[in-house]
């Protein structure tokens, strides 16, 4: 298996499920952190690794992996390794090229990296990814062959759900981090907090799935992730508690995970009354992007791009939250003009680096 991403949140219980099933590792890739890289080539004896900072090669240990640098690295990685399976549990746009060439080698793509298919899911193969999020797992756990009428996600709200909403554009980095059930990374943490993940979301449905009739939902325990209403009149719910490693362990190995406790059940008896509440466009202004993104999907390379710059600059605290949803509305008005040339994985990367120029002299 080929792991990008590896000292991540993701990557992490990534490795977990491969130790349980046994799956080899081939190639890890991590950023900044060498020293929990270290103890995963130590553990898991990879023959590549990908670092990010040249630099940092003679901080590597043990030394006998083969070990490639930079963005490009990654890309060079996959296309030297054997392994069939790449997990792509990097964060952000530059998962993009990682992903295009894992699919360019003919892998099978495991794909943690929401914002591959918010940018470029029109141009990418569905049919050769797996997608490690949740919602997305509930669904296809739920889909039976019967006409399905609406697919529905479900949210957590974030860390600012009970929060007056007049109160929430001032708060800051540290208030914004505490995810009320889950913990991740922090990228993901601010855009559960602002009700971007879920728009991400919304667009990996559609290009998983191929419908656009999307719901979604604050479900405040975080126990059902998806539903599917189905057009005879019934609906069914994937419950299970808010641990990743249950998709994880479906896209390395469905066989596998099917006849392994990966995790526990819900314990039914003390689970709480479950309460679906709309999102409300108050508290979660950009929520109101949803329709608007499903029509116009090609949009979320400047909600991304934008979301990204917003989020880097929110996480070194230069901007309280509230700047958040100025800077990608801002950015979407400027922009939305004409993106029907956007053919290509080059058109995408342009705009993606037109608009981060924009959003920065938003910042
Ligand atoms: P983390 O921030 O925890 O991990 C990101 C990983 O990417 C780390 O290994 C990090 O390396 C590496 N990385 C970051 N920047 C670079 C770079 N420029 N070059 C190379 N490597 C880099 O993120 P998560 O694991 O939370 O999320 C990963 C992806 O999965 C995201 O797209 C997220 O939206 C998605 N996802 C996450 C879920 C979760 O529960 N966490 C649930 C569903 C989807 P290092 O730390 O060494 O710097």
């Amino acid at each position: 298996m080929i792991l990008l991403g590896s000292t991540g949140s993701i990557g992490v219980n990534t490795l977990q499920i491969a130790q349980k099933f046994q799956i080899p590792i081939e190639s890890l890739s991590a950023g900044r952190n060498i020293d929990l890289l270290n103890a995963q080539i130590a553990h898991f004896h990879p023959k590549k690794v990908a670092i990010l900072d040249p630099k940092d090669r003679l901080k590597l240990q043990p030394k006998n992996a083969k070990v490639y640098t930079g963005s490009e690295g990654i890309c060079e990685m996959i296309a030297d390794s054997s392994s069939s399976l790449v997990v792509n549990a990097l964060v952000g746009f530059g998962g993009l090229k990682p992903t295009f060439t894992a699919l360019h080698y003919h892998k099978k793509l495991a794909l943690a990296n929401k914002e591959s298919l918010v940018v470029a899911g029109w141009l990418l193969d569905t049919s050769k990814i797996i997608p490690i999020d949740s919602e997305h797992f509930g669904l296809w756990y739920l889909c039976n062959n019967k006409p399905i009428k609406k697919f529905v996600i479900t949210a957590s709200g974030g860390a600012f759900r009970d929060t007056p909403p007049k109160d929430i554009p001032s708060k800051k980095t540290d208030e914004a981090l505490k995810h009320p059930n889950w913990k991740m990374g922090k990228k993901i943490t601010i855009d559960s907090a602002t009700m971007v993940n879920k728009l991400f979301e919304v667009l990996e449905t559609k290009w998983l799935f191929g419908i656009d009739e999307i719901a979604g939902y604050i479900e405040r325990s975080s126990h059902i992730h998806a539903l599917i209403e189905f057009i005879d009149g019934s609906i069914t719910a994937h419950l299970a508690y808010p641990d990743m490693k249950l998709p994880i362990a479906y896209a390395l190995d469905p066989k596998q995970a099917a006849f392994d406790c990966v995790i526990p059940n819900i314990n039914l008896e003390n689970l709480a009354a479950i309460k679906f509440e709309s999102i409300d466009a108050q508290r979660y202004p950009l929520w109101k992007l949803k329709d608007i993104l499903i029509q116009n999907p090609q949009l979320g390379v400047i909600l991304n791009a934008s979301n990204e710059i917003a989020v880097t600059n929110f996480l070194e605290c230069k901007i309280n939250f509230g700047k958040i949803n100025f800077i990608i509305q801002e950015s979407i008005n400027k922009f939305n003009g004409d993106i029907s040339y956007l053919k290509n994985q080059e058109d995408i990367l342009y705009l993606d680096k037109e608009v981060r120029k924009f959003t920065h002299t938003l910042v």
